[in-house]
């Protein structure tokens, strides 16, 4: 465990040694890391943070319990914490200034690790998108079938509900 990672209350992390792990990376390469083959879940994100965090009309990203998500080195991400909600950590290359990895910790969730789904080097891995939050922020309207959660403690409570079904799922495959 790296100082520089304690002091942003990050855990050094390993990918499960069973599982698989898949590669991550930024746009620019500079930025690499692993994560498990059983992501949680991924969504499209339409706040006004994430609009600006991905310079982009709305975020997609790849949930993971963050045991499931190896850090990479210390000193190729750089951190910012932008509001709201206050718990995420994100964090961008300090090479290229894209969206790396995102750090999310709040009291009475579990620790979880949010990848930009374009990061993610195997698509065969990923979830199909489960909804979208903070649709009322959206830049422009959605051509999908997907739930769209309007306001702030809609959204929070869909990825609240979508977490605990995803945590479920995991419990009953393990
Ligand atoms: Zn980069
Ligand atoms: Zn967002």
């Amino acid at each position: 465990m790296s100082n520089a990672w304690q002091r942003i209350g990050i855990e050094a992390s390993a990918v499960n040694a069973s599982g698989k792990s898949v590669p991550c990376e930024c746009t620019c390469g500079a930025t690499t890391f692993s994560a498990s083959e059983s992501p949680l879940f991924r969504l499209f994100c339409h706040c006004s943070i994430c609009q600006r965090f991905n310079d982009a009309p709305f975020a997609d990203v790849t949930v993971f319990r963050a045991n499931d998500v190896a850090m990479p080195p210390e000193g190729v991400v750089q951190f910012g914490t932008y509001r709201p909600p206050p718990n995420v950590r994100r964090g961008v290359c300090a090479e290229c200034a894209s969206p790396a990895i995102e750090v999310f910790h709040t009291p009475l969730f579990p620790k979880l690790t949010i990848v930009p789904t374009q990061n993610i080097k195997r698509t065969d891995i990923l979830p199909a998108p489960a909804a979208h939050i903070f649709y009322e922020s959206r830049v422009s309207d959605a051509a999908d079938d997907l739930i769209k959660h309007h306001g702030y403690w809609r959204s929070q409570l869909a990825f609240g509900r979508l977490l605990l079904k995803a945590l479920a799922r995991g419990q009953k495959a393990g």
